[in-house]
C-alpha cells in the first residue's frame, strides 16, 4: 500500500473515519463505516465483522470511548500492509459519502481574538470591539444541529428579514458569508449535572472536522440583539465527510497563547495546548485566506470545560465549532476580508467579491505537522445555489 505523507491526501498517519455507501444513489442500506487511505476506503464493517461498523452513522463507535478508539486505530496501523486489508478496500471514486454522525447538539464558539475584534469594529464602530466577558469565558451560542450537512451539499441562498432603505423586509440575503472553522466531535458523553474538567478533554472528544459556518450578515445584523445569532446562521453548516481522530494530531500540539487576565481555575489546565492546524480558504479555486488555528485565544479543551461548567451534559455526536479562525494577518470570513464590502476582494481569477454570489464554490482545506511530514486534516466544500422564492 502506498503511503503518502505530503499533506495532500490521507495516509496511515491520518486514518480518518467516515460513512460511505456504494449504492448508485447513495441512499440504500449499504451505509457503513470506512477509513480513508489514499484513493481507497477501508470497509471497517467487512474488516472487523463488528456490527458497530455496519451502521449508517459513527455514533455507536464514538460512544465506545477513548480506549476503544485507540485499540481500533492501533489494529488498523498494524494491519495496514496485510492481505486482509487489501481484501476490504473500496475505491473512493465509486463511493458516496454521507454525514458522518448524527449531530446531537451543535454549539459554535467565537474564540479568535482577531475575529472578535474585527467583527466588533465592523458591526459596532465607535464601541469597544471586544466586550468584557470575552476574555473571561469562551463565548458561544447553541446552533441548529438538524441543518448540519456534509461536504458537497448545495447551500441555498436564504431569505430573512433584512433592512432596506431603513425598513425591514423579507428578502434574500445580499450578504451571504462563510466562516472558516475547525469543529470538534464529542464521542463519549457525560452525565447531567456534572462538569467535564479541562484535563478530561481527550476522554470525551474523538476528533475534528473542518467546518463552514454559512452566515447571512444582513439577516444577522437585524436579529442578533438581544438574543444572539438565530436565522442568520441556522440555514446550513457544512462539515467535512471525514472525521480525523485527535490521536492523529499529537504532533500538532503547540503551547497555547498567553491569556490575560489569567483564566479561572476551571479553565486552567496543568498543560495548556493549542493545535497547529493551517487552514486554506478558497472561493472558486482562488485562495482568499490562510489563517493559523494555533492563534485561537481559547483552546478546545477550555471550550469543552466551559460548555459543561453549569452541569449541561454531553452526548455522542455533539459538535462544537471553534469560531471563525482569523489570525493577525489572515482572516477567515468575507466580512473581515472585504471589511463588510468597504474593500472588495479581487480573486486570482479577476473576479471581485464583497460577499458570496450564486454559483460560488467555497472550499476549506487544512494541514498540520505530523511526525513524518504534513498531515492532511481534510477538506470541506459547498456551492451556493440561487434562492427559491416561496412567497
Ligand atoms: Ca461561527
Amino acid at each position: 500500500m502506498t503511503e503518502r505523507v505530503d499533506g495532500s491526501s490521507f495516509g496511515l498517519d491520518e486514518l480518518p473515519y467516515g460513512i460511505f455507501s456504494t449504492d448508485a444513489d447513495g441512499a440504500g442500506d449499504s451505509r457503513r463505516v470506512g477509513v480513508a487511505i489514499g484513493d481507497q476506503i477501508l470497509d471497517l464493517a467487512a474488516f472487523f465483522d463488528d456490527p458497530v461498523f455496519a451502521q449508517p452513522t459513527l455514533n455507536a463507535f464514538l460512544a465506545q470511548g477513548r480506549s476503544t478508539w485507540a485499540t481500533v486505530r492501533g489494529r488498523l496501523r498494524e494491519a495496514a500492509d496485510s492481505s486482509r486489508v487489501a481484501q476490504c478496500l473500496v475505491p473512493r471514486s465509486g463511493a458516496v459519502m454521507h454525514l458522518p454522525f448524527d449531530v446531537a447538539d451543535f454549539v459554535d464558539f467565537n474564540s479568535s481574538l482577531q475575529h472578535a475584534t474585527n467583527a466588533g469594529r465592523i458591526l459596532r464602530p465607535g464601541d469597544e470591539p471586544v466586550r468584557k466577558n470575552w476574555r473571561y469565558q469562551p463565548v458561544g451560542y447553541h446552533g441548529r444541529a438538524g441543518t448540519v450537512v456534509t461536504s458537497g451539499t448545495a447551500v441555498r441562498r436564504p431569505h430573512g428579514q433584512i433592512v432596506l432603505d431603513d425598513r425591514p423586509v423579507l428578502a434574500t440575503t445580499k450578504k451571504l458569508d462563510v466562516e472558516a472553522e475547525l469543529g470538534f466531535v464529542v464521542g463519549a458523553g457525560s452525565h447531567l449535572g456534572t462538569q467535564v474538567p479541562v484535563e478530561h478533554f481527550a476522554d470525551h472528544v474523538f476528533g475534528v472536522v473542518l467546518l463552514l459556518d454559512w452566515s447571512a450578515r444582513d439577516v444577522q445584523a437585524f436579529e442578533t440583539v438581544p438574543l444572539g445569532p438565530f436565522l442568520g446562521k441556522s440555514f446550513a453548516t457544512t462539515i467535512s465527510a471525514w472525521v480525523l481522530p485527535l490521536d492523529a494530531l499529537v504532533d500538532a500540539r503547540v503551547p497555547a497563547p498567553a491569556q490575560v487576565p489569567a483564566p479561572m481555575d476551571y479553565l486552567r489546565p496543568t498543560e495548556s495546548w493549542a493545535l497547529d492546524v493551517r487552514l486554506e480558504l478558497s472561493v472558486n479555486g482562488c485562495v482568499v485566506s490562510r489563517p493559523r488555528f494555533e492563534t485561537m485565544y481559547w483552546t478546545a479543551a477550555q471550550q469543552l470545560a466551559h460548555l459543561t461548567v453549569n452541569g449541561a451534559s454531553l452526548r455522542s455526536g455533539d459538535l462544537f465549532g471553534s469560531g471563525t479562525v482569523s489570525d493577525a494577518v489572515e482572516f477567515g470570513s468575507l466580512l473581515e476580508l472585504s471589511w463588510d464590502g468597504e474593500r472588495p476582494l479581487r480573486l486570482a481569477d479577476g473576479s471581485v467579491r464583497s460577499y458570496l454570489e450564486d454559483g460560488d464554490v467555497v472550499t476549506l482545506t487544512a494541514t498540520a505537522p505530523g511526525s513524518r511530514g504534513d498531515l492532511f486534516v481534510g477538506s470541506v466544500s459547498g456551492t451556493v445555489e440561487p434562492a427559491v422564492t416561496t412567497r
